[in-house]
Formats: C-alpha cells, structure tokens, sequence
C-alpha cells in the first residue's frame, strides 16, 4: 500500500509523506473517525507545497492566497486517489482529509517526522519550509511504522519579534484582514500599515528557515495548481471585474466579497492620499 501512495504522490509531486500508528495521533474531531467507521489503524501524512514564483511578485494577499483556493485541490486529489485505494485494497477503509481533520494535523505532521514544530506555530519542512498545507489519509490499515519525538525549529525568534500582534494590542493582523462590519480608526492604521487584503505572512517570512528554502529555490511548488491562475496584488479594478463563480475560487471567498472590497477600499484610499501629499 506505501509503494501504492509514493508512486501516486511522486506523480502529483507531492514527495513529502509518511505514515504514523493513528493511536499516537492527537484525535481532536472524533466524530469525523466515527463517521469513515475507522477507530484504529495508520495516518499517512503528507505536505503539499503551495509557494509559486508568483508570489515573489509584489503581493497584498498572503502567500496561500495567491492561487485558487487549496481545498478545492484536495477535494480533487482525494476524488481522485480514494476510489483506487478502495479497489485495489478493498479489505480497508480509507479516508481522505485537509485541515477539518479528525486528527492534530501540525502535531501528527511532525511526528512522522516531516519537518519541525516552528514557533510560529507551523510545520516547517526542510525544502518548503512553512508554505505548505498538510492532509492525511487515515485508514484502518496498520502500515509498519513508528513514530518519531517532535522536533523543534532553531528558536530564533524572529517570528516573536516580527510579529505586530505585539505593538497592536494582541490584534492579529491575518484576523483583522477577515473582521466583518466597519473598522474602527485604529484598525484602518493598522491594515494601512501593512497593506494587506487579507492575511499575513510576516512571522513565515522572517523565518531564516524560509529563507533558506528561497535562497536554495527548493521552496517553490511543483505542483502546477498553484502557478496557475493567480492573483498576487488584487485590486479593486480586478475585484469589480471578476464573476462570482471566479470569485468563489479564491481561498478569501468565504469571507464574503464585501470585506474585501471593504479592505481594498480602504487601501487605495490610502494610497490616493499619499500620492496628494507628495504632490
Ligand atoms: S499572522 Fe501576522 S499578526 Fe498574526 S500572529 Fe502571525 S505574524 Fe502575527
Ligand atoms: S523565525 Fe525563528 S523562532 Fe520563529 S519559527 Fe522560524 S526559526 Fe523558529
């Protein structure tokens, strides 16, 4: 079954994987295993690599935001892969997640080794450093495997000190990129500041792991669903111009095309005012 899975993710481009015993998984959503009728077996964890050279661009959208959004990739990656492991391994059950996962995904990731536990709260993978998504097929199956200790980033903190959580009364700025209603002045300055539509990269790009992985360019994904179809610098121009079925592929879309065009709003008004001033 393992030869199975590498050969299929070698084809997908996926070449950071491994299982784990499913017991020495963090079980958080016990429903989800009770629903694929799986209580014990193996976790194969796998890192799927979203960084494009599109995101060296100038950009107002964190990096996971650039191309379309990633749950549709595994919803076709599990439509694809699922069904044959069901046929050629029929004794088993099998089943396919991302992120809404019954297991701690970060956690699990790092015990079976691929890669370490960042402070900032992310996986951190040798070639990729922290720009990847995680997913897991769970399956009732025991695969030989062991679990390894969790490993630790290099504790620069970097991260720490980048963050502007720290200097905005705890306000994470990712979070604030996603507040629904109106701003108040203080939060207006805050995302003005950083200039960003939605999300923030800031502690991943800081990260002397990150910057390994650019300097070395093993960081960027192979995988071309993510160099495809993307949107770096979204303005309002674009924003305007675009259907809502584009629209509904942006990884932003659930938060509504209203806060959005709320955020853009308030940056390129900015941005009209410092032009005047230099005037
Ligand atoms: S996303 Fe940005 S603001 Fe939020 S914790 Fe990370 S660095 Fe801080
Ligand atoms: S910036 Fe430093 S402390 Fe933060 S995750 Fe990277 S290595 Fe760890």
């Amino acid at each position: 079954m393992f030869s199975f899975l590498s050969n299929f993710f070698a084809k997908k481009g996926i070449d950071c994987f491994a299982p784990i015993p499913l017991a020495d998984c963090s079980v958080v959503r016990p429903y989800l295993l009770e629903r694929a009728g799986i209580s014990d077996g193996t976790a194969i964890l796998f890192a799927v690599p979203y960084f494009s050279s599109d995101s060296t661009l100038p950009r107002n959208l964190s990096a996971y935001s650039v191309p379309r959004d990633y749950h549709a990739y595994f919803k076709s990656l599990f439509e694809e892969l699922l069904p044959q492991l069901r046929e050629r391994f029929p004794q088993y059950r099998f089943a396919g997640f991302s992120d809404h996962s019954p297991i701690a995904e970060i956690e699990a990731a790092c015990r079976a080794g691929l890669g370490v536990l960042g402070k900032n709260h992310l996986l951190i993978t040798k070639r990729y450093a922290s720009y990847v998504f995680l997913g897991e097929i769970i399956t009732d199956a025991r695969l030989e495997c062991v679990s390894q200790p969790i490993g630790y980033c290099s504790d620069c903190g970097a991260c720490q000190a980048a963050c502007p959580m720290t200097t905005h009364g705890g306000v994470c700025l990712s979070a604030l990129t996603q507040k629904k209603g109106e701003l108040t002045d203080g939060e207006i300055a805050y995302l003005r500041e950083y200039s960003s539509v939605w999300g923030c990269d800031i502690c991943q790009e800081v990260c002397p792991h990150t910057k390994q992985a650019l300097k070395d360019k093993t960081i960027f994904s192979p995988i071309p669903y993510f160099s495809e179809n993307t949107i770096p610098y979204l303005t309002k121009e674009i924003l305007d111009a675009m259907p809502d079925e584009e629209f509904e592929t942006r990884a932003y879309a659930w938060r509504t095309r209203a806060v959005i065009s709320r955020n853009l709003d308030l940056l390129e008004m900015n941005d009209r005012e410092e032009e005047h001033e230099d005037a």
